[in-house]
């Protein structure tokens, strides 16, 4: 960041004070998100908005080895008390927050003293995999799904659902109406393009979709939506979890990652010769993320409480398959609608809330690049319920399931050279060591104390 850049985020910072003090802001939060998929942040009041601009806000590096619990892991390359960043916040993406009054909010790049961006920043890397891409010719669109589980308050850390009707019943949108609405006020107000919402399948759960968008800024809207459903529901004396499980035995929460591609501006994933309409390099490229799915899990299910949720029958795609519309493959392609072929997409259903999005979006760039550059091919997709088949007919049509544990993935993480040095080496050794740590953490655990230790944090 030279001189030159500093004075340009200095004046877009006076550009937009004025405005954001005329509308009661008083603070703007900056965030981040940790290895462990928690949200962290810095805020500074209106007053040092044009200083942080220029300068950055101090951070400690250490948060690069900060686990769900707040605990610090000595890694390779993170975890020491010594050094500091400067957090600067992205003021393209600076929004009024509806269920704040007085702050607003922007995501954070973490930048060194030396005004080079930290290797191990998240959201740079995710901006590199969009350049990769757009290297290779292609640019990609993209969303998260959020689901949440509403509860009323409770004592002791447990979840009580704050809506009792039945999954997807009118009767549960009933119940919270008016929490419903206000919701929707607040994300318009906030310029977030609310596809759908609805009651999901579990108890008290709900779901809310989005529009697509590049992906760091899906991944940004991700954030800025789930923490305004958290801070409605927390307004109205509830609380949301967006954990993969809420309870040890149930559907959990999906973190699901819908995403699409273009070249020259024209989408690829509908309208092609290939399987349901794929284009040749739209099949390399879900042909990759396939391949890389063990790995992939280390990022987009990245919590122990992730394999409590990946289980057959949960609807969150625990075989290693994908098949058009089918709810039990890891991929699920969507082919949309005769004459609608733009919205033809794939959704990565494994991954869930306890990701970062930022790690997310990179790291399934990254494997589907390399999916394109291995001309990689698609198996046929699967059309019926995996489960429902003998292991001898899955093993005949190359179905295997994906792995069972967050020791596992890691190591298939940890052997992929590929994405390491797409994310770069020290970022990766970092997800590593966090990874090796939340299992030790959870070694000696039942799934009802795993489900109650993860239950509030994401
Ligand atoms: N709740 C499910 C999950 O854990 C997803 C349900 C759905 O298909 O939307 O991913
Ligand atoms: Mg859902």
């Amino acid at each position: 960041m030279d001189a030159d850049e500093r004075d340009r985020r200095a004046e877009q910072a006076r550009s937009i004070r004025d405005d954001l003090a005329g509308r009661g802001v008083v603070g703007l939060a900056t965030t981040w998100v940790d290895n462990s998929g928690i949200t962290r942040v810095k805020a500074v009041p209106l007053a040092r908005l044009e200083s942080a601009a220029r300068w950055g806000i101090g951070a400690s590096p250490v948060f690069d080895a900060f686990l769900a619990d707040d605990s610090i892991v000595p890694g390779r390359f993170a975890g020491g008390p010594v050094g500091d960043l400067r957090l600067h916040p992205d003021l393209s993406r600076a929004t009024v927050l509806a269920a704040q009054p007085g702050w607003a909010w922007a995501p954070a790049v973490r930048y060194r003293q030396d005004g080079t961006i930290h290797p191990q920043d998240a959201r740079s890397a995710a901006q590199r995999a969009v350049d990769d891409l757009k290297s290779a010719g292609f640019t990609a669109r993209m969303a998260f799904e959020i689901e949440w589980a509403l509860g009323l308050a409770a004592e002791g850390g447990g979840f009580v659902p704050a809506a009792t009707g039945p999954a997807y019943g009118y009767t549960r949108l009933v119940e919270q109406s008016d929490y419903l609405r206000e919701l929707l006020i607040a994300l318009d107000h906030q310029g977030v393009g609310v596809d759908q919402i609805h009651p999901e399948y579990g108890a008290g759960q709900f779901e809310l979709s989005v529009a697509a968008e590049d992906p760091v800024g899906a991944a940004d809207t991700f954030a800025l939506v789930r923490e305004t459903v958290r801070a409605h529901t927390v307004r109205l004396g509830m609380q949301a979890s967006f954990s993969p499980k809420v309870e040890a035995v149930g559907v959990g929460n999906g973190g699901h990652l819908h995403l699409s591609l273009q070249r020259d501006g024209a989408p690829i994933f509908g309208g092609g010769a290939g399987p349901a309409g794929l284009s040749e390099q739209a099949e390399q490229f879900t042909a990759g993320i396939l391949d890389r799915l063990p790995a992939l899990l280390a990022i987009g299910a990245p919590s122990v409480a992730s394999y409590l949720r990946l289980i057959p029958g949960h609807w969150a795609g625990a075989f290693q398959a994908w098949g058009v519309e089918n709810r039990e493959t890891a991929l699920r392609l969507v082919p949309g609608s005769p004459g609608k072929r733009d919205a033809a997409n794939l959704e990565v259903k494994v991954f869930d809330q306890s990701a970062n999005p930022y790690l997310a979006v990179a790291a399934v760039i990254l494997a589907g690049l390399a999916g394109i550059r291995a001309g990689a091919k698609l198996p046929a997709p699967v059309d019926v319920d995996p489960a429902s088949l003998s292991e001898d007919d899955r093993a005949a049509r190359g179905i295997r399931p994906l792995p069972t544990s967050l020791a596992d993935t890691t190591d298939a993480f940890e052997s992929d050279e590929e994405l390491a040095r797409g994310l770069g080496l020290e970022l990766a050794a970092t997800i590593v060591d966090t990874r090796r740590a939340e299992v030790a953490r959870f070694a000696d655990s039942s799934a009802e104390e795993i489900v109650a230790a993860s239950r509030w944090k994401y």
